[in-house]
C-alpha cells in the first residue's frame, strides 16, 4: 500500500477550475492537491511546468509521486486504483474529446489522469510531454504518445489502473424514432445549413 503522503496532486489550470465531480473526489481523498500554473492556452506547457515544479519543490520535501489530474475528469469508484496501486507509472483509462482518443491497456497512456514517480521523471528528459503538430483533422491527436515514448525509451511502461470519466458536452432531442423518446449528438456533429431569403 503507498503512503498517501507521499502523493502530491496538481490539476493543470489551463483546462479550468476543477469541475464538481473531481471537487468531490478531491474532498474525500487524503492526498494533497493544488492548481498547477495558470496557463490557459497551452496544456502542453502546462503540464511540463508542473512536472518541473514537482521535482524541485515537492521532491526535496518528501513526495514521491506525482499525481496529475484534468480539471475535466470525472473520478469514479475504479478511479481510486490511481492512488492505491503500487508502481512507478500509472494512468487511469481514458476517453478523449467526444468520444475520439481512446487510451486503454497497459501499453497504452493517457494523460487525463495518471501517477509518476518522482525517479521516473528524473530519468526523462525535460520536456516531458511534446505537443503533437497542428493537423487539419477534426480529432486532433493528444500529448500522451509523447510521454509515452520518452517513458519506454528508458524501459518505462505504463500501467493502467482503473478507469477515468472525461466531462463532455453532448447534447439531447426529442426524437420518436428512438425506444427511449430521445437521442443524443456531439456538437460538433450537427449539421448547419444557411437559411436563404426568399
Ligand atoms: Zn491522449
Amino acid at each position: 500500500m503507498i503512503d498517501l503522503g507521499t502523493i502530491q496532486a496538481y490539476i493543470p489550470a489551463g483546462t479550468g477550475a476543477a469541475c464538481r465531480q473531481l471537487g468531490l473526489w478531491l474532498a474525500a481523498t487524503p492526498i494533497k492537491w493544488a492548481y498547477g500554473p495558470l496557463s490557459a492556452y497551452d496544456i502542453v506547457g502546462t503540464r511540463n511546468r508542473i512536472i518541473r515544479y514537482f521535482l524541485s519543490h515537492d521532491v526535496p520535501l518528501g513526495k514521491e509521486y506525482l499525481l496529475m489530474i484534468d480539471a475535466n475528469a470525472v473520478p469514479i469508484i475504479q478511479t481510486n486504483e490511481i492512488i492505491s496501486t503500487e508502481g512507478d507509472l500509472l494512468y487511469c483509462g481514458m476517453a478523449g474529446r467526444e468520444g475520439r482518443g481512446i487510451h486503454t491497456g497497459d501499453e497504452d497512456f493517457g494523460v487525463k489522469c495518471f501517477r509518476a514517480s518522482a525517479s521516473v521523471l528524473q530519468r526523462m528528459k525535460d520536456p516531458w510531454f511534446i505537443a503533437p503538430p497542428e493537423s487539419s483533422e477534426a480529432a486532433r491527436p493528444c500529448e500522451c504518445e509523447s510521454f509515452r515514448l520518452r517513458a519506454y525509451a528508458l524501459g518505462f511502461e505504463a500501467s493502467m489502473a482503473g478507469i477515468v470519466g472525461h466531462l463532455q458536452e453532448c447534447v439531447v432531442f426529442p426524437s420518436v424514432d428512438s425506444q427511449f423518446g430521445w437521442k443524443i449528438a456531439w456538437p460538433s456533429d450537427l449539421p448547419y445549413e444557411r437559411i436563404q431569403n426568399g
